[in-house]
């Protein structure tokens, strides 16, 4: 038999157009071809099992070896084979109608990716590494003849009588010139551990050379000998964690498989085993890890794979923004090989996969909530952030989180939603019915505030990651009757407005003249003096920031200055004088009006001072004025 014809009459440039796609991405070749040829072995498993074949279907195997001598990659396998007519029907008949369409279509084409999986050009990925490719193929067939199929490259091809004895497929590429790097160990490898780690089918690698016999005694004989221990490795997993029911799994095996993917992170907190069939095929196991601070570099870490091929890290469409820091492997079939950016954009089973893993983190979420309260609560530092950013970004996930997120306050002690609105409420609703929550981003900082509202009674909430801003909004926005305020936004007799008053020492006039000398005192047109009838067992100066104007001013540093007039927003304190303070009704009693000044200064310098607030020259001069005094 001898044929000789034209791919197809109309596409004269798509071995161009293949070859000349993404140096970048020319790796794919190898995924194609060695995933062409698992099918083969799979398929004939199935005519087997299907009773279609009585014949030995032996050991299930796939080959790729490499010589660097002859320029060739020869991928092979032990699978169903072909007949020239099917090589002229898969092959030839390229699954596009017409050339016109792939030209055209080819111009919006993103990465080689999109062109392979529009046009079912799987094979002919071979192309950008090759030549020159064969097929050397037998079909399973009873009375199939072996064949033999030569492209170089052109539109020309030729299909003759092949020579191959036993059922299977050998593909040999002849490496162009451009493509030498392909024609190296350990580049091979890499590629093969990419893509081809967890695929079905036991896939052997290793060099031609590796291959050949060797005279016994030389030299030469030991490193072949140790070569040919190399070649017999088989280089995947062919069932991998995530295609096993997770009823046969332990944690040990979640644990192993967590290092192999990771071998340089910590032990992860627990893990999700997703395992669906309708109405999308999905499996795989996702891991929650220890969140460390630098979380760019945690993120794509979920690896995306399609009937255990490998396809990519960039699951960003696939898996809910806010779990992106999750490690681990997703694999559906529903999603192909050649896998596009668009694609994914609009892929309608890839929106179900987005909220089916939602729902089942938050399913897993709650199971721990519920079961293991405690063991919870202790991984909540590094779960917090997950939950947070999901009831922030996802409605969703708000809705089953806000039953198992947590509120912690400054005495390390967690609540959920309810049970921190049941414990405050009695003391802290204000005049207007409103609950207030107290939270300080600043333990350390706000530790004056803190105190002061602890004493009456006030609970307050830690609210110290970068996160935590955001979900203080939200929250606001999702609770009824419910205020939030920073833990120094006023002093803490002010903080929840009641109607009970507390009676004034000072008499108006007295009031007055206080004003003034600590006005006089302070000097600072960003500092608003403010004599207040407090309980004298409170600090006799407060500086504090309004909740608003501080959210604002927040708001703006978070945009970076972008935002316009925010950018412009000054810093503006208010300076609340505790007028029933012992302290201040000395100060009054003093007739002298420079000592009054200095008191007033000290007393607020020491305010300033428990604040942080207190630096630079105002801080010696502080210090000087304090010896002095002593
Ligand atoms: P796809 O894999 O998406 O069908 P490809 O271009 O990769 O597209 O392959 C085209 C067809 O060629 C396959 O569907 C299959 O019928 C046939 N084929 C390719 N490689 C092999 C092989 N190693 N053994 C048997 N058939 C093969
Ligand atoms: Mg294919």
């Amino acid at each position: 038999m001898q044929e000789k014809g034209s791919i197809s009459i109309h596409t004269e440039n798509i071995f161009p157009i293949i070859k000349k796609f993404l140096y970048s991405d020319n790796e794919i070749f190898l995924r194609e071809l060695v995933s062409n040829a698992v099918d083969a072995v799979q398929k004939i498993k199935r005519l087997s099992s299907m009773g279609q074949y009585s014949g030995n279907i032996g050991d299930p195997m796939v080959s790729v070896a490499f010589d660097k001598e002859a320029r060739t990659i020869t991928i092979s396998d032990n699978g169903l084979g072909m007949t020239a007519e099917e090589i002229k029907k898969y092959i030839n008949q390229i699954a596009f109608s017409g050339a016109e369409e792939f030209v055209e279509k080819f111009k919006d084409a993103k990465d080689a990716n999109e062109l392979i999986g529009k046009f079912g050009l799987g094979f002919y990925s071979a192309f950008m590494v090759s030549d020159k490719v064969e097929i050397n193929t037998l079909s399973y067939q009873d009375g199939a003849q072996p064949a033999r199929w030569i492209c170089d490259g052109s539109t020309e091809f030729e299909l003759t009588d092949g020579t191959r004895t036993e059922r299977g497929t050998d593909i040999i590429l002849h490496i162009n010139a451009d493509s030498d790097e392909f024609l190296d160990k350990h580049k091979l490898e890499g590629i093969l551990d990419k893509y081809c780690k967890f695929l079905p089918v036991p896939i052997k690698f290793g060099s031609k050379k590796e291959y050949l016999p060797v005279a016994e005694g030389t030299e030469e004989s030991e490193d072949n000998k140790e070569q040919e221990i190399e070649v017999d490795n088989i280089i995947n997993t062919t069932t991998p964690i995530w295609a096993k029911p997770p009823a046969d799994l332990k944690d040990e095996d979640y644990l192993a498989f967590y290092r192999e993917l990771y071998p340089m992170s910590e032990e992860p907190l627990f893990w999700i085993h997703l395992n669906v069939d309708y109405p999308f095929n999905l499996t795989g196991v996702l891991y929650f890890p220890k969140v460390k601070n630098d979380f760019e570099v945690q993120r794509n870490k979920i690896k995306l794979y399609s009937r255990q091929v490998f396809i990519t890290d960039e699951v960003k469409d696939i898996v809910p923004e806010f779990l992106m820091l999750l490690h681990g492997v997703i694999d559906s079939p529903d999603i192909p090989l050649n896998v596009s950016r668009s694609f994914l954009q609009a892929d309608s089973n890839v929106k179900k996969i987005n909220s089916y893993i939602t729902k089942k983190v938050a399913d897993k979420l709650a199971d721990l909530f519920k079961n293991d309260r405690k063991g919870y609560e202790e991984k909540w530092n590094d779960i917090g952030i997950f939950v947070k950013y999901g009831m922030i970004s996802e409605e969703k996930f708000y809705d089953k989180a806000k039953d198992f997120a947590l509120l912690t306050n400054t005495k390390k002690e967690f609540y959920t939603l309810t049970e921190y609105k049941d414990k405050v409420s009695p003391l802290q609703t204000d005049k207007n019915g409103k609950v207030v929550y107290l939270y300080t981003n600043d333990p350390a900082k706000q530790d004056v505030f803190i105190q002061s509202a602890n004493k009456k009674g006030y609970d307050v909430l830690m609210m110290n990651s970068p996160l935590d801003g955001h979900f203080i909004s939200h929250l606001e926005r999702k609770l009824e009757n419910v205020n939030v305020k920073r833990v120094d936004a006023s002093v803490a007799d002010k903080l929840i407005e009641k109607d009970e008053k507390i009676e004034s020492i000072l008499t108006e006039e007295q009031s007055n003249t206080v004003k003034s000398i600590f006005e006089k005192a302070i000097g600072r047109g960003d500092m608003q003096v403010e004599v207040d009838s407090l309980n004298p067992e409170e600090l006799p100066v407060t500086v504090t920031m309004d909740e608003f104007m501080r959210r604002m001013k927040d708001m703006a540093a978070m945009s970076g200055g972008s935002m316009g007039f925010y950018g412009a927003i000054p810093d503006n304190y208010k300076v609340a004088i505790n007028g029933n303070h012992k302290l201040v009704s000395r100060m009054v009693d003093t007739k002298d009006e420079t000592e009054q000044v200095q008191l007033a200064r000290q007393v607020f310098d020491l305010a300033l001072l428990s604040q942080g607030m207190l630096t630079g020259a105002d801080l010696t001069e502080f210090v000087k004025r304090s010896v002095n005094l002593i």
